[in-house]
């Protein structure tokens, strides 16, 4: 019987050393969410690292035991693996090039070495547990070279993978001393999906002028098989939201902020420390609202969270003391003795706190210069029941895409994020509600299940296609 298996760098569950042994926590993200549908029926696994470095024999074949019992087949990493693949290419190479932050991007052979071999390493993982006819799933950055590697050892298998992050304009992808390497290693694929078509279209661009592969109507002919690519825009799960902002927890949270800020407006900023966020740019933009609208002085409230992320990297290090900064210069400035323009919290939050913060917030401000989809912004409005809020969001998120009633900016341009601000701290009851109507029937319907389900069927539409044309 074929089965399904997914791949990612990191598994759905962060395995932990403790003082009581090995502890489990499993993931409650959407990818997670989304999948478990699959993975965990009749045969299916994920392969993928368990978040730990482990290099104890003994407990090594603890965790394989345990994750075998859920389905997950762990592939272990070594320090100088998750320094030189996982810090280094992955997060200091690919991640800045293709969020468009060329400056911050090292080219190192040394990253780049050691990126072929944890992809073959995955690869020896798959072999281990795959066979003929089994549909194989990569998802993201950290993989690209996997589905040729797969390819080479299991040629009829049915291959999708998913870029979760966004595909930069040829102009930029260039710029990669190992591009070509890069696009064949994607070209293993039969389907290759982007949230955007933008990125769709960037992708297809490169392996045009890279590979020398033209395409037709999203569809790459390799001379051997048809490579599907197309845009898969990615949702939330969005009972999970809509049904925690209903829940009593949530409600007593809820009053709880209300009590500790009675007259205020709420701006929302919920983001991972990544310099991709537009964080700075952010804080600007609010600076200079409370500058030009001085009427609002005491009347609204910026509250922030910033979740700690990558904080070893120095680019990080910078821009958590930009923010920090930012942070002390605005609320020294405008302060009160009874008001606080900006309530910064550098941590993270369970669940039920950010849907209480998500359901009281009048307005989200959503401002990346450059994100692959943005789940933030669909949470937010999973969570408002009463359809009273407005996002203002940046065209740079993929989620603009879909999100065409949000209020739209252009997180480079200052004075048009001051005066978004204005209109939605302004905007009627009315506008705010039928704004928020649309953009939940669009979140509601095209949330995560939709998503798994439509890749996996075009996936499988695109390998009987080839079998069609054989
Ligand atoms: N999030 C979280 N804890 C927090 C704040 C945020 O788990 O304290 C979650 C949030 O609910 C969302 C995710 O982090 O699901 C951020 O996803 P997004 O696509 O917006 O950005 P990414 O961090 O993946 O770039």
């Amino acid at each position: 019987m074929p089965k399904t298996i997914i791949i990612s760098n990191r598994l759905p569950i962060k395995v932990q050393r403790t003082e009581e042994g090995l502890a489990y926590e499993t993931s409650e993200g959407g990818l997670a969410t989304g999948l478990g549908s699959i993975y965990k029926e009749g045969d299916n696994i994920w392969i993928g690292w368990p978040g730990t470095y482990f290099d104890d024999e003994a407990e090594q074949q603890q965790v394989r035991k345990d994750l075998s019992n859920q389905s997950m087949r762990p592939v272990f990493l070594t320090e100088a693996e998750i320094r030189d693949f996982y810090e280094g290419f992955s997060n200091e190479t690919l991640w800045p090039t293709f969020h468009y932050f060329t400056q911050y991007a090292i080219y190192e052979s040394e990253f780049w070495e050691a990126y072929e071999s944890v992809n073959f390493k995955f690869c020896k993982a798959v072999m281990e547990n795959a066979e003929p006819g089994d549909t194989i799933w990569v998802h993201d950055y950290q993989l690209l070279l996997l589905p040729s590697l797969i390819r080479k050892e299991l040629p009829d298998s049915s291959i999708g993978f998913f870029q979760h992050i966004p595909f930069p304009s040829y102009e930029v992808f260039r710029l990669l001393p190992w591009r070509e390497q890069i696009l064949k290693g994607m070209l293993g694929s039969d389907l290759i999906g982007f949230h955007t078509y933008d990125d769709a279209r960037h992708f297809l661009s490169a392996v045009s002028r890279i590979v020398g592969l033209n395409s037709s109507q999203g569809v790459i002919d390799n001379g051997f098989r048809s490579i599907m690519v197309d845009a898969f825009p990615m949702g939330i799960d969005y009972e999970k939201y809509a049904s925690m902002a209903a829940s009593e927890g949530t409600i007593a949270k809820k009053e709880e902020y209300r009590h500790a800020l009675p007259e205020q407006k709420i701006i929302l900023s919920i983001d991972r420390l990544d310099y991709s966020k537009g964080i700075p740019q952010r804080l600007l933009a609010y600076e200079l609202f409370l500058k030009e609208n001085p009427e609002f002085h005491g009347r609204v409230t910026l509250s922030m969270v910033v979740v700690p992320s990558r904080d070893q990297v120095e680019q990080y290090k910078e821009l958590k003391e930009t923010i920090d900064e930012l942070v002390g210069r605005i609320n020294s400035s405008y302060r009160t003795i009874t008001w606080n323009p900006i309530q910064y919290f550098y941590r993270s939050f369970p669940l039920e706190d950010l849907s209480a913060m998500y359901s009281i917030a009048d307005i989200a401000l959503v401002t990346p210069m450059r994100d692959g989809m943005n789940l933030v912004c669909k949470e937010y409005i999973a969570s408002k029941l009463d359809k009273k809020g407005v996002l203002i969001l940046s065209e740079m998120a993929g989620a603009s895409r879909e999100l065409a009633d949000a209020v739209l900016i252009n997180p480079n341009d200052l004075g048009q994020m001051v005066q978004a601000i204005r209109t939605s701290l302004l905007m009627s009851e009315e506008e705010q509600m039928l704004r928020m109507d649309h953009m939940q029937d669009i979140v509601r319907r095209y949330n995560i299940h939709h998503w798994v389900k439509i890749f996996m069927n075009r996936l499988e539409f695109i390998k009987m296609k080839q079998l069609s044309m054989a």
